[in-house]
């Protein structure tokens, strides 16, 4: 630490530069790891371990393994000049089971460091042969002094250009003598007894720096439960508020007035959830309500029951997208199910003219415009209702909780109906929408194309144009996907970009008219490529996943997936629910090189399973949660320790935990449970009073 200031306490706001070695630059470095303050180093944990308590004898150690060795250095270390920019220090290495050659590169240092005759602790992995083995740039430390980088469980840290490994360990073991002690105890002591957790004092400590295994796991026990819990009490927070929360009752329509007027019949599973949101509606308490369906399961025709409903109720309703392309479709959507009942839909985009927005906003004020279809521009303060009485966001786990309220915020307490076409596994349904009450479309309207799905390789590569140019000359469309925007952008040549393969399509097929959308582009260059493909200007769509959210464009019957071993399952069961929409035999082609076994039979559950539920399942198991999501695609916070897959019995734990503690004291009152409440609030971004 520095002690410029005397007295000077660091405590866990404490910026980072305090730390003695750390300046400007280092600091930025870090705060690239999200590190700003001393607060937030400590919660930085590591993403894995190395193992170096073991010391083993030399003939113990096959090659490939990595292993301590306590050894003697046996001969003169010898420096040579390979070449410029090439210095090699060899020697040979003895410990009671045998020898091992010993060789560094570029560090010429180690000659006068390592002594003939003294002995060492050597880490690194063993190459060679059984008979010669040897060690390449082994870290050393003296024997008598071991104990730093050798002879212990060693933390390894995701690192950054210009912060190394053993920078952040000097870090870590400052931050922690400075205010290990300082950290919050958000776990009542209840708690503690009879989960039998350790501290956070020493959760902490040994997460870094390992005591041993035991403590190890002791540590990772409880802060994975920490995580868990923390995370069921908010949603339990939300919840219980919500419950508590009187709504405007809407009363019970009668549904088949509407259902009358649609040209096909709903689902079984539509008129399901339909019932099962009105029934919220009408029960005097909000809704707050997470519609699950796959892709074409037929989601905005619920919305829009719902939305007639409020309407009949004198009650205005607003639809929210992601995107403006989605707005669009939503918006000539409800009005083809609505108008015929004098409902007046709105729709507000940002590529409006000023002149457009303001007429717009102020019919939706007046109570004009019935329900008000737009973008992220909802948000936006100059928006406002006559009388909201319904929200409606598609594909939520886009949007984060705040942006929720900020929409609700503009009525009195609306109902909330968010729809997501990403299926979630039950298990994990509970813990990330918590809040919500959840109905699921589970099944499809009849008469859908299902979409034949195959897997291919590069050599595949001529017949499958030969298939696309059959397909645009009977009148199709077609979507490519690729995974990433530019050449070079990764490093990684063997991957196709969308502006690259866009060229290289083009010149296959100069006759045809081949687009090209990537998330690089500007909102308008994007929003006109998609639109000239939905209106037909265009054969071939090549596109990063930005068309992955549901675009409708019934006339495309092709979805080709470039460098498929390089998406999700559900990305990609995603991406082809975007074929298939229409009258038309749609196909799915996965095109993948990749050898790798594993990656291979991910892929063929897609061939073979056209439930979105089942993939989901099946993506979760092999990949685990955190890759299953995305990056933080479901709007929570980051889980820093705990794998939700891997700690099934634990989220049951700490669900059942919180939930026993939120039935006892709902707002987290008690004067033990404040550490915790604060988390949580700072956590979500809650505000004192958010029901929802
Ligand atoms: P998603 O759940 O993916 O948002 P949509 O609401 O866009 O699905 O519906 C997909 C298509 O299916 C739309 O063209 C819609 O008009 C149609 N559709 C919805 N419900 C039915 C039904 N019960 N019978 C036939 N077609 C339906
Ligand atoms: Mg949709």
């Amino acid at each position: 630490m520095r002690e410029e200031e005397k007295n000077f306490m660091p405590d866990l706001e404490t910026d980072i530069r305090a730390i003695r070695g750390i300046g400007e630059q280092r600091a930025k470095s870090l705060a690239r790891l999200g590190i700003l303050t001393l607060g937030d180093l400590l919660h930085y944990f590591p993403a894995r371990y190395e193992d170096r308590t073991a010391v083993r004898p030399i003939a113990e150690v096959l090659p490939e393994e990595s292993a301590c060795i306590r050894a003697m250095v046996a001969t003169e270390p010898r420096l040579s000049h390979v070449r410029r920019g090439m210095d090699l220090v060899k020697l040979r290495i003895v410990d009671e089971s045998g020898s091992a050659d010993v060789t560094y590169f570029n560090q010429a240092y180690v000659k006068n460091q390592l002594i003939r005759g003294e002995e060492y602790v050597f880490y690194g992995k063993m190459g060679g042969s059984l008979l010669r083995k040897s060690l390449t740039n082994p870290v050393y430390e003296p024997a008598d002094r071991a104990g730093v980088t050798t002879g212990r469980i060693l933390p390894i840290y995701r690192l950054t250009r210009g912060i190394s490994n053993r920078l952040l360990i000097q870090c870590m073991e400052t931050g922690l003598d400075e205010c290990g002690d300082m950290l919050p105890e958000l776990l009542p002591e209840e708690l503690l007894q009879r989960y039998r957790l350790c501290r956070v004092g020493y959760a902490y400590r040994n997460v870094h720096f390992p005591a041993d295994h035991t403590a190890l796991g002791l540590a990772r026990r409880r802060l994975i439960f920490e995580e868990l819990f923390t995370l069921s009490c908010a949603l339990g927070l939300l919840r219980g508020r919500r419950e508590r929360s009187a709504g405007q009752p809407i009363p019970l329509p009668e549904t088949e007035e509407f259902y009358a007027s649609l040209p096909f019949s709903p689902t079984g599973a539509q008129r399901r959830a339909v019932d099962e949101a009105l029934g919220d509606m009408a029960s005097g308490q909000l809704m707050s309500r997470l519609l699950q369906g796959d892709v074409g399961s037929g989601k905005t025709l619920v919305a829009a029951a719902l939305v007639w409903t409020a309407w009949k109720a004198g009650f205005q309703s607003a639809f929210m997208a992601p995107t403006e392309i989605l707005a669009a479709q939503h918006f000539a959507t409800l009005s083809g199910f609505l108008s015929p009942f004098g409902i007046r839909v709105g729709l507000l985009k940002g590529s409006m003219t000023a002149k457009e927005k303001r007429e717009i906003k102020a019919a939706a004020e007046a109570g004009y415009i019935h329900v008000l279809v737009g973008t992220h521009a909802l948000l936006t303060a100059d928006v406002a209702f006559q009388r909201l009485g319904l929200v409606i966001t598609d594909e939520q786990h886009r949007f984060g909780v705040e942006q929720r309220s900020a929409l609700t915020e503009k009525g009195d307490r609306p109902h909330v109906l968010v729809m997501s076409a990403t299926p979630i596994p039950r298990t994990l349904a509970l813990m990330i929408y918590g809040d919500l009450d959840v109905s699921v479309l589970d099944e499809l309207p009849p008469g859908r194309q299902r979409v034949d799905t195959v897997l291919v390789s590069e050599s595949y590569r001529e017949r499958l144009n030969g298939f696309l140019r059959d397909q645009v000359r009977e009148g199709r469309q077609v979507f490519v996907v690729c995974p990433k925007v530019e050449e070079g952008e990764d490093g990684d040549l063997k991957l196709k970009s969308a502006a690259e393969h866009a060229q290289a399509l083009q010149k296959t097929f100069p006759d045809l008219r081949v687009g090209c959308v990537h998330g690089r582009m500007k909102a308008k260059e994007k929003d006109a490529a998609m639109a000239a493909f939905v209106s037909g200007e265009t054969d071939i769509l090549v596109s990063t996943t930005v068309v992955e959210v549901g675009v409708d464009v019934p006339n495309a019957s092709v979805m080709v997936v470039e460098n498929a071993e390089r998406f999700g399952l559900s990305q990609l069961h995603q991406l082809r629910g975007r074929v298939g929409r229409g009258v038309h035999k749609s196909w799915c082609v996965l095109v993948s090189d990749t050898k790798e076994e594993n990656a291979r039979e991910r892929l063929r559950v897609l061939v073979r399973t056209a439930d979105g539920f089942a993939v989901a399942e099946e993506d979760l198991k092999l990949r685990g949660p955190g890759d299953f999501f995305g990056s933080r695609q479901h709007g929570l916070p980051e889980m820093h320790v705990a794998d939700l897959f891997g700690s099934m019995d634990m989220v049951k734990e700490a669900q059942s935990a919180a939930a026993e503690l939120l039935a006892r004291d709902p707002e987290l009152s008690g004067p033990e449970l404040q550490p915790l409440r604060q988390h949580i609030l700072r956590l979500y971004a809650l505000k004192e009073n958010t029901w929802n």
